[in-house]
């Protein structure tokens, strides 16, 4: 069956879900491909791929989230946003102006109960057929899955982060 666009998911608790759909949007933008890339939940931090990726060429880059949520009393704001970043992933995949999308953390969405596991599907079936969409984030739902192509879950063996080690500038962000 010849199909253009895929549907990939980097799921699992180990490092590398952000990071894999990086290195696609580098591979497509080297084909002259145009690239989305949406990161729900993390905030404007001093991320070097959000850095980096601002000043690519055929590189769109969005920020709709504010920080992560664990622990948080109010999360009303962030529901909010989180919403405004579900339409504007609508808007940007049925633009049919991107060859490429990546929906970044947005597994917390459903997770968080900001939104339906529906909401996502019903967009990733509505999409244009050339365009490729990479969803990340942890515990993907199992309906993600099932209508995915490729799906990769990133196995923890170990992560310095585990043993004290501090987050570091230029590898963990
Ligand atoms: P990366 O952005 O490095 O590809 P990721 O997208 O797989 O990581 P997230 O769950 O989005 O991982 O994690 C956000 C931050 O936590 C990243 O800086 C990442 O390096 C770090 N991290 C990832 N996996 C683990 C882990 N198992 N334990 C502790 N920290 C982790
Ligand atoms: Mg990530």
């Amino acid at each position: 069956m010849k199909k253009e666009g895929r549907i990939i998911v980097n799921t699992g608790d180990g490092k590398g879900k952000t990071t894999a759909a990086l290195g696609t949007a580098w591979r497509a933008l080297g084909h002259g491909w145009r690239v989305c890339v949406i990161q729900f939940i993390k905030g404007k931090g001093e991320y070097g791929e959000r850095l980096f990726g601002s000043s690519v060429d055929n590189l769109e880059w969005h920020v709709c989230g504010k920080g992560f949520v664990f622990n948080k009393e109010d999360v009303t704001k962030d529901r909010e946003v989180a919403h405004a970043g579900y339409e504007l992933a609508k808007e940007k995949i049925m633009s049919d102006v991107f060859d490429l999308v990546i929906l970044d953390e947005i597994t917390y969405l459903t997770l968080y109960g900001f939104l339906e596991v529906n909401q996502i599907i019903d967009l990733l079936e509505a999409k244009p057929e050339r365009l490729s969409v990479i969803l990340t984030g942890r515990g993907a739902d199992k309906a993600l899955i099932e209508i995915a192509d490729t799906v990769t879950t990133m196995e923890v063996v170990k992560h310095a982060l585990t043993s004290g080690i501090k987050a570091q500038k230029g590898i963990e962000f």
